[in-house]
């Protein structure tokens, strides 16, 4: 109980000071249940459920949950603000079809570890240009299992930032002239990653 009177004062300090989605965190060892390895970099609105393991909980160690997903959970939860588009990658479906696709990729993710970064493919333009990005990721093993990726850039504040993501992730670079990156990170067995970008360039005087 004292575990999620700490993590809803933290919500409570988060929502005041206008975060918009909170991220699933695990302590990141072998002791994580495997319900909760699933979560990790899991994104919902903030005042949605995480669902895990069949269970809605509004945060980590929620005593209205089964003791089956709280008893002893050391979980935590980041909380960030959407960037347009959605830092959970909620309206990414809207604009697949919107997007060409720019360049296809490989990547490792390595099992319970992160892969090495691969640049996104960049042709430099003016740093007075944005570029829209979604990029798509699935895996190409025989066993298929989950996995996460990462990508950072420097975002329209020209703030370089991480944000986590699964499947997809739409997110628009402020500054043409940075080069964004992704990682990722497999949540079970080692998997060969395939992703591709699709890339819409915004000049100044579109926007
Ligand atoms: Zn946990």
């Amino acid at each position: 109980m004292a575990r999620y009177r700490e993590l809803r004062r933290a919500y409570e300090q988060a929502k005041e000071a206008g975060k918009t989605v909170k991220i699933w965190r695990t302590a990141g060892d072998e002791t994580v249940r495997d319900s909760h390895a699933a979560m990790d970099g899991v994104a919902v609105g903030i005042e949605e459920n995480f669902e895990v393991g069949g269970e809605a909980l509004f945060l980590p160690s929620d005593p209205d949950a089964s003791l089956d997903e709280t008893a002893n959970c050391r979980c935590t939860v980041e909380y960030e603000v959407a960037q347009a588009g959605g830092a959970a990658g909620n309206s990414a479906e809207i604009r697949i079809e919107m997007l060409p696709i720019h360049e296809t990729y490989q990547a490792w993710a390595p099992p319970l570890a992160w892969g090495p970064w691969k640049n996104l493919e960049q042709e430099i333009v003016s740093e007075n240009y944005r570029v829209e990005y979604l990029i798509e990721a699935e895996t190409r093993s025989n066993a298929p299992s989950s996995f996460i990726g990462e990508v950072e850039y420097f975002n329209v504040d020209h703030v370089q930032v991480r944000e986590t993501f699964r499947g997809s992730h739409y997110f628009v670079l402020g500054d043409g002239a940075q080069v964004p990156k992704a990682l990722f990170r497999s949540l079970s067995l080692g998997q060969n990653i395939h992703f591709q970008t699709r890339r819409r360039i915004i000049s100044p005087e579109e926007r």
